[in-house]
């Protein structure tokens, strides 16, 4: 038991994880988390479902979203906490990039046969079961027909940006992720910053300055992947700018295997006064 931490970055099946939004609030309960935000990629509906089976049990749920944002490095994640599900800028938000996704999905089955691997999109949609369709579904199919060996593999060999299958998709300007958050009565935070940084060390610190004046008002310093140099490094940063420390496992079930929900690789632990500082910044 865990109890009193929370798990703020959660995929369930609505987008690539592999737990349906009911069987994470049913685990997230197991283990005594005290609260959890579902925060699939580009879509609320996991979040929606999550938010009704929780109402019975002792478990909050905040609602949440992972939206996918324009970097000139690479892409960025910024997380909506405490959205409205009825914003009609979000939803159309949304709509935009769920389409973009479609889009880019035919070009990557387009590509896949090109590249002489048989995938159709109907298998595709097969494997991500209703939900959001994102590249790990492809990596899964890839491995399920034993085209490569891995995830790894299949994003080394074919998904990954700069390899032979991999397409662009629509992405917002942060500014324009950030505002529909916040127009959305929402709070926006810089998903897993170390992927920011590792695309450019050097204009990191710029990126986050840039985005605080666009009304950034938190930076996910509490991840598997930081270690506690970057942890405390990130923290000063938070600090420096003013932005909530928030935090969370990015669990995604066997999706991503070794992540485990509410402790990450098994050290993590994010406290419950995380969702006390992200509700006062809505005030
Ligand atoms: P998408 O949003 O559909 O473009 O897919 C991006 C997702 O794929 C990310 O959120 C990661 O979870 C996953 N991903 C990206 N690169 C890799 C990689 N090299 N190995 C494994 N998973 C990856
Ligand atoms: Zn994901
Ligand atoms: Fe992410
Ligand atoms: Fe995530």
């Amino acid at each position: 038991m865990i109890s009193g931490s929370v798990d703020l970055h959660t995929h369930s099946s609505a987008s690539d994880g592999s737990l349906s939004p009911h069987q994470l609030v049913d685990v997230a309960n197991k283990i005594g988390l005290q609260a959890i935000s579902i925060t699939d990629h580009d879509t609320v509906e996991g979040s929606v479902e999550a938010l009704d089976a929780s109402a019975p049990t002792p478990l909050e749920v905040l609602p949440g979203v992972e939206i996918s944002a324009d970097l000139p490095s690479g892409g960025m994640h910024i997380l909506g906490y405490l959205i409205s599900f009825r914003d009609p800028q979000l939803i159309k938000l949304l709509g935009q990039l769920q389409e973009g996704r479609r889009k880019r999905n035919r070009e990557i089955v387009a590509r896949l046969i090109d590249l002489g691997v048989g995938v159709t999109y109907e298998e595709v949609l097969e494997t991500a079961k209703g939900g959001q369709v994102g590249r790990p579904h492809f990596a899964e199919l890839l491995v399920h027909k034993g085209v490569v060996h891995s995830f790894d593999e299949a994003f080394g060999k074919y998904l990954g940006k700069g390899r032979p299958a991999y397409r662009e998709r629509f992405r917002p300007r942060p500014a324009e992720a950030i505002q529909a958050i916040r127009t959305a009565g929402g709070v926006a935070v810089l998903a897993h910053p170390y992927t920011v940084e590792r695309a450019d060390p050097y204009g990191f610190e710029g990126v986050v300055k840039e985005l605080h004046a666009l009304g950034l008002q938190g930076l996910e310093v509490y991840y598997p992947d930081h270690g506690p140099q970057r942890t405390a490094a990130y923290e000063r940063l938070a600090h420096r700018y003013g932005l909530v420390a928030t935090g969370g496992t990015d669990f995604h079930g066997r999706a991503k295997s070794g992540i485990h929900l509410g402790v990450g690789r098994g050290d993590l632990r994010v406290p419950y006064c995380v969702v006390e500082a992200i509700k006062a910044c809505r005030k």
